[in-house]
């Protein structure tokens, strides 16, 4: 049993545990894992209206909230064993690129919601960081070396988006070091899989090109449009390697206020995940560069050895497994938005 699962017993079955951003693809896969665990106490919280959240989870009080506002985090967070913040205005490097002001907006709802987990006596509390928080000096080339924790500092995270991050964990550490309150911390590298982002700006990679493969081969045009020249590289996290990671991570004093890799060290390029992607599809797509287009750092990838030295686990999901069930979830939302019924992009 690892470490994180022991310290699990600490929480009841009817302990409350709030999860912020549930609305999202994440916290949405969070607040199910939670629930299928058996905790019968689970309030998700989002800015979206309901109808637009990506899943519902029966016996879950889901609440529609701005936690960027802090009577609301107050509200959130009353009466929480645990508190899980997920929620940040984001998306994949078209929405990150543009939009910095949002981006550095998210600091409220994280400087809210650790603030009011601590006044309301929260045990733990949990926060989702990136990669994007790492310097990025150290990301100019497709094969750069997997980045380890200590690589965040010195400072030069990715603007806006990776600032956030890193000022975030900061507040979170001196809220454990002044305030005793169990501060977690994880650096989420690419998260992927069903019941996320796939359209209208927010996407990242592994969605997008699954939905452009599924629009070519409607269009019966095998012509694809790539970011980039296609060499960048990454890792890329299957969605339930992430959540069994947040819950190893949030139970394991060792972690406390000590931020962590939460990825997977597979490193493949965009051109990689476009031919995984032509596979699943049965499709050979003629792909097209564009060099204007955001495209992010050059290389990123995961440096494990933490994690496996203090979890003796790591996410193990290879890229090419996780696509299938994403690649058939994509083409159904595509399907049913293509017949009028409402999906959620
Ligand atoms: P997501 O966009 O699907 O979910 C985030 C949710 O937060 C959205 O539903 C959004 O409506 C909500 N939100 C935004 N502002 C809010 C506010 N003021 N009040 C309440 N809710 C608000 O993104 P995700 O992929 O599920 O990401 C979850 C977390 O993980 C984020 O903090 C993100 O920065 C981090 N992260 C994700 C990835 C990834 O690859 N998906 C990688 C690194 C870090």
């Amino acid at each position: 049993m690892s470490a994180g699962r022991k310290a699990r017993n600490e929480l009841g079955k009817d302990d409350l545990i709030v999860i912020g951003g549930a609305g999202g693809f994440i916290a949405g896969a969070l607040t199910r894992y939670f629930r299928d665990q058996g905790f019968r106490r689970i309030k998700a919280i989002d800015r979206k209206p309901l109808p637009e959240w990506y899943q519902h989870v029966p016996g879950v009080e889901s609440v529609s909230m701005d936690l960027g506002e802090r009577e609301n985090c107050v509200r959130a967070c009353a009466g929480a064993a645990e508190v899980y913040n997920l929620a940040a205005d984001m998306g994949g490097m078209g929405f990150i690129e543009r939009f910095r002001v949002e981006c550095l907006r998210s600091v409220l709802i994280n400087t809210h919601m650790v603030d009011s987990a601590w006044r309301a006596g929260a045990r733990r509390y949990f926060f989702s960081s990136s990669a994007c928080a790492y310097n990025t000096v150290l990301q100019q080339d497709p094969s750069a070396r997997a980045l380890k924790e200590s690589d965040a500092y010195p400072a030069m995270a990715e603007r806006g988006y990776g600032w956030e991050k890193l000022f975030s964990e900061m507040v979170c550490q001196e809220y454990h070091a002044e305030r005793n309150l169990k501060t977690q911390i994880a650096r989420f590298h690419n998260v992927f899989g069903p019941n996320g982002t796939w359209d209208g700006g927010r996407e990242k990679a592994p969605a997008a090109i699954c939905r452009k493969a599924i629009e070519a081969k409607d269009r019966k045009d095998d012509t694809i449009v790539i970011w980039g020249d296609g060499r960048q590289t990454r890792s890329f996290m299957y969605i339930d390697d992430c959540v069994e990671g947040i819950d190893l991570i949030m139970h394991c004093d060792e972690l406390t206020a000590v931020p962590i890799n939460l990825g997977t060290s597979e490193m493949v390029s965009i051109n990689d995940l476009v031919t995984y992607v032509e596979e699943i599809a049965g499709v050979r797509l003629k792909r097209k560069y564009d060099l204007d287009a955001p495209r992010g750092v050059a290389g990123r990838n995961s440096d494990n050895t933490m994690i496996k030295k203090v979890l003796g686990w790591e996410p193990r999901t290879t890229l090419r497994k996780g696509l299938k069930p994403t690649y058939k979830w994509i083409e159904a939302q595509y399907r049913a938005r293509k017949e009028g019924k409402r999906t959620v992009e």
